[in-house]
């Protein structure tokens, strides 16, 4: 943790969740009414399917409610996509981007994710900038030089501490059960603070960082503890209120 940072406890639904898990939903929000909530924050990022109806149910609850993409450009003739407005429009506050099944399923390069950032700060929504190597840049010893060029690529323009927070997630340890080392994971966060403090100053340096991958009420609490680290992304574990839950305490 960064001290003076307030961290961020966020779930990723991924393609996962119908009307029959809003009860899951409906629990995290009353869950997260602790006084825990006044020093972390925690969000769900449920499909875009419930984005309406789980803000909703999270009315009188500190859990906030994101997406897990949008398009770059404000409305148009794009089939299928959303916009960051839609999502603002559904009270949404967070939309992630640059995902790294979004970067492999969807071919999405570093200076799209740029460009759908900028879009969700036109939306007033707050940018979750993923990042992250696979496992070949990994043995490779290409990690920093990855996240060097990620973040330099994909960092919108205008980004400050409050419109947008990094998320590393190591490809490799999404959904995995594997995750670094705490020493690995010190030392690229180390290694992103140092880049975002060079970028952007007062502002990198009070900019959350997230780590992703394999995050379970198990490795939760440590791996907050590590230096640099702000939060966490959760995908898998956070589909369970109980887990999501035992998450948030571990802080
Ligand atoms: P996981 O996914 O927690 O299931 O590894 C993390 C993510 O993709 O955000």
């Amino acid at each position: 943790m960064t001290p003076d940072i307030r961290p961020l406890i966020a779930g990723n639904w991924k393609m996962n969740g119908t009307r029959a898990e809003l009860d899951q939903i409906k629990a995290m929000a009353e869950g997260v009414k602790t006084p825990l909530s006044e020093k972390v924050e925690t969000l769900l990022c449920p499909p875009a399917t419930l984005l309406y109806v789980a803000t909703a149910l999270c009315d009188d609850s500190p859990l906030l409610i994101g997406a897990q993409d949008c398009h770059q450009k404000v409305s148009g003739a794009h089939t299928g996509d959303i916009s960051a407005q839609m999502i603002a429009d559904c009270f949404g506050t967070h939309v992630i981007v640059g995902h790294s099944e979004r970067r492999g399923d969807h071919a999405e390069t570093d200076h799209l994710v740029r460009a759908k950032a900028e879009a969700a700060h036109e939306a007033e929504l707050t940018a979750i900038v993923c990042i992250g190597e696979t496992l070949a840049e990994r043995d490779a010893y290409q990690t920093l030089d990855v996240l060097k060029r990620q973040i330099f690529n994909s960092l919108p323009e205008g980004a400050t501490a409050e419109n947008t927070v990094i998320a590393y997630e190591p490809v490799w340890a999404i959904g995995t059960g594997l995750t670094p080392t705490n020493s690995d994971i010190e030392v690229a966060h180390a290694f992103m603070r140092a880049e975002l403090v060079a970028r952007l100053g007062g502002e990198g340096a009070a900019m959350r960082i997230l780590y992703g991958g394999s995050v379970k009420p198990g490795n939760a609490g440590e791996i907050m503890a590590i230096e640099n680290v702000d939060g966490v992304l959760v995908g898998g574990a956070s589909l369970k209120a109980d887990d999501f839950l035992a998450i948030y305490a571990a802080c």
